[in-house]
């Protein structure tokens, strides 16, 4: 365990049966929280890892589209622990799709699994959080949601999230509820198969060179379900390797071949 860092008691994260929100899902199972791993997908593996290790986890199936399974799952949590501490809105989906090839079923689906999912988590666990003394909840936007973006159902539905957030964290401070989110650039996961010449031509508009390892993310997550952030709330966390901040010109000094003059 990390010396002096506390965490909730229980964390509850979406999407957690694979990619990062799996990694989140491990490294706060190292530090001795309960980490209850929810996805559409199978979460036996994960849970059953974390368990091998020495740590704590419950698999909850859970369609973040899906009101009433939210409430079943906070049902299953406070039987199951009597509180909740934590939230990481994890789950998501990104179609690298052109305005006019967006079909209205693409961006029915990805707003509701990018928006309404967080939106319908955040209003089920509320109450529950309250209850316990607070908590914090983390939600996983996107740099996406910052800046322009070719894609206008993922780009819409990461700024809608941006703004959720906001709006979540003054309703909820009067509970000691923190609302943050984290803007990731592009991280290793499965999410970015299959767009290999997309993140290739990404790599030279950012300035560390490379996309993120999945850890680097989990790192800013851990911090703020942590005592260590107890100040923040309705931030944007941009986690990008300077993508957003510097993309533009690191290109513009990279193809000049050293010719600034
Ligand atoms: P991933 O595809 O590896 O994992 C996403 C998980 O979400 C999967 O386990 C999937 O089963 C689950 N999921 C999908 N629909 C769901 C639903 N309706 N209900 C519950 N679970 C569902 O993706 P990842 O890269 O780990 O992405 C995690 C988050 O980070 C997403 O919100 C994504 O938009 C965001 N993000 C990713 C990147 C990146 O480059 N990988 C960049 C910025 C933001």
């Amino acid at each position: 365990m990390s010396e002096g860092v506390r965490y909730p008691g229980v964390v509850l994260i979406t999407g957690a049966a694979a990619g990062m929100g799996a990694g989140h899902a491990r490294a706060l199972a190292e530090r001795g929280v309960h980490v209850c791993v929810a996805d559409v997908a199978d979460t036996a593996e994960v849970v059953a890892g974390i368990r091998d290790a020495g740590g704590a986890a419950s698999g909850h199936a859970l369609d973040v589209t899906d009101p009433a399974a939210w409430a079943r799952v906070v049902d299953e949590i406070r039987a199951a622990h009597g509180a909740l501490g934590g939230l990481v809105n994890n789950a998501g989906i990104s179609r690298r799709l052109e305005f006019l090839d967006t079909s209205d079923e693409v961006w029915e689906r990805v707003m509701l699994i990018n928006l309404f999912g967080p939106f319908y988590g955040m209003k089920a666990v509320a109450e529950l959080m309250r209850d316990s003394g607070g908590g914090s909840i983390v939600n996983i936007s996107s740099i996406s949601g910052q800046i322009g973006y070719f894609s206008p159902a993922y780009s819409s539905s990461k700024w809608g999230l941006t703004g959720l957030s906001k709006s979540a964290a003054g309703n909820f401070a009067k509970w000691g509820i923190r609302v943050n989110s984290v803007h990731p650039g592009l991280v290793d996961t499965a999410l970015l198969d299959g767009a290999d010449a997309f993140v290739q031509a990404a790599v030279r508009s950012i300035p560390a060179g490379r996309t993120a390892r999945p850890e680097e993310i989990t790192d800013v997550v851990l911090h703020l379900l942590s005592d260590r952030s107890t100040y923040m709330t309705g931030s944007e966390v941009t986690v990008d390797g300077g993508l957003v901040s510097n993309g533009l010109y690191h290109r513009i000094v990279t193809d000049s071949g050293g010719d600034l003059s």
